[in-house]
């Protein structure tokens, strides 16, 4: 697994997705999914030019930021409980799992007591499906406007995980559901939404056709997993 080929195959194929779309490729971001991975080869995607990690766990993330260089950028992009709101807070630049109005109070409250503003994006379910967290669109139509009254978060747009499928063509419709979604929470808001967190190894091609600005990258850049080999934060922390 050569991390700088898999790089340059992936940037290669974001200018041609941005091509397509007939956007600039400065307009989509890689956010390197680093679930698994031990500090070093963090480190290494560092220094290709990755500027943005994503972490899914609080645990794994507590274990590893503070074993990585600090100019990294983190994001939270698994489901959140409310007893990890106060760490997640803390260790990460943005979260982008928001996924129920109680779980957005509770980051308000720990911002609050943080004196931080915490930018988050808003979790869609867009189908519904029962093993995904995330709003339906209209429980995020619902609770858009109590969500943001909370002072201390600031929300910076929509994320979703598309359903699993080998044929990322079958997920467009979905992309497409989120950008519009996007665009309607942008009218109740009166302001812009710059984010749209989707596409994942799989499917990033066509999430960029439809919007995307953040794409999730895991097994792209650092290959796949061999999940016994998985860096443990309980190792590092014993
Ligand atoms: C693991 C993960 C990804 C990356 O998935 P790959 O298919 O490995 O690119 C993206 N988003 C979330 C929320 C994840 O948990």
């Amino acid at each position: 697994m050569d991390l700088a080929a898999n790089m340059k195959a992936l940037e290669t194929r974001i200018q041609a997705a941005c091509g397509r779309a007939h956007r600039d490729k400065a307009s989509v971001q890689i956010l390197a999914v680093t679930k698994g991975q031990p500090p070093e080869r963090i480190q290494a995607a560092a220094e290709l030019g990755l500027l943005v990690f994503g972490e899914n766990r609080i645990q794994e993330a507590k274990a590893k930021i503070g074993r990585c260089a600090s100019k990294l950028r983190w994001h939270m992009i698994g489901h959140l409980q409310s007893n990890k709101c106060r760490d997640a807070v803390h260790f990460f630049e943005m979260i982008q799992s928001v996924d129920s109005l109680a779980i957005a109070q509770e980051i308000n409250k720990s911002a609050e007591n943080a004196a931080k503003t915490m930018a988050v994006l808003l979790e869609v379910n867009v189908v519904g499906e029962a093993s995904k967290f995330g709003f339906s669109p209209e429980e995020l139509l619902a609770h858009l406007p109590a969500i943001n009254t909370l002072r201390k978060i600031e929300i910076h747009g929509l994320m979703t995980i598309a359903p699993w499928t080998a044929e990322p063509e079958k997920v467009r419709p979905v992309f497409r559901q989120l950008r519009e979604l996007k665009e309607q929470c942008e009218g109740i808001l009166g302001a812009p939404l710059p984010q749209l967190s989707m596409g994942m190894s799989g499917d990033f091609e066509v999430a960029i056709e439809e919007g995307a600005t953040l794409v999730r990258i895991g097994t792209g850049l650092f290959g796949t997993r061999d999940r016994a080999k998985d860096f443990k934060p309980d190792s590092v922390l014993s």
